[in-house]
């Protein structure tokens, strides 16, 4: 799947501009920083194509790349920004939701937890709203190569607890390290055998 070719297709920032559900789609969530951008671009193999979604005034917008002309790959816009304005936040949420409840190509939400981090108090908050509009959410843990191997275990074993909570997710936890390039094979291959 990842050999075809990726392209960025367009940012929305309102369900009006989705474009039309007709192919497989999967998503990206995470906190701001957590490595999404960074993410997207190993697994696509394009240095800079999730960079736009990254800058300025587009970081609220929901990013929409092609992948090989039968997949949608969606960059959600990064969350947790402590100062955010209330509007804004409470304008993304509304979107947010509008997008997990009304894309029924979508198989599955990539919800991106920071290995150092664990899960936070925002990213449960993502994994209720999954559970709610009933989308199959998977995490992976980014950054690993940050992590040593004896911290890891702990971190592991809080993200397994928060899991637990929570219906809608994929027992199965991906390690991931753009920079090493750990698990970007892993995760490309589950994409690629979502039916
Ligand atoms: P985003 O806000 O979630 O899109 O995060 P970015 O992809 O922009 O990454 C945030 C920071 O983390 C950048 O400085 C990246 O270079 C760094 N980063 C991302 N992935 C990794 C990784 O796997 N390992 C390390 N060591 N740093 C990473």
């Amino acid at each position: 799947l990842f050999a075809g070719t990726t392209d960025f297709l367009k940012g929305v920032v309102a369900m009006s501009g989705m474009p039309p559900a007709d192919r497989l789609e999967v998503c990206f969530a995470g906190r701001s920083n957590v490595g999404k951008s960074t993410l997207i671009n190993a697994l696509t193999g394009r240095k800079a194509l999730a960079r736009a979604s990254n800058t300025p005034g587009r970081t609220q917008e929901i990013n929409f790349f092609t992948v090989a002309d039968s997949h949608y790959l969606v960059d959600l816009p990064g969350y947790g920004y402590a100062n955010a304005p209330l509007p804004v936040v409470e304008k993304w949420q509304r979107l947010l939701k509008s997008y997990l409840s009304g894309r029924p190509s979508l198989r599955r939400a990539f919800v991106l937890i920071d290995s150092r981090h664990g899960v936070k108090k925002v990213d449960s908050e993502i994994m209720a709203l999954l559970d709610k509009s009933a989308v199959t959410f998977q995490v992976v843990m980014t950054k690993t190569d940050k992590v040593k191997e004896k911290d890891r275990a702990k971190v592991m074993e809080q993200v397994k607890a928060a899991l637990a909570k929570h219906p809608a997710a994929y027992p199965e936890i991906v390690l991931t390290s753009s920079e090493k390039g750990e698990g970007i094979a892993t995760l490309r291959a589950i994409i690629a055998g979502l039916e």
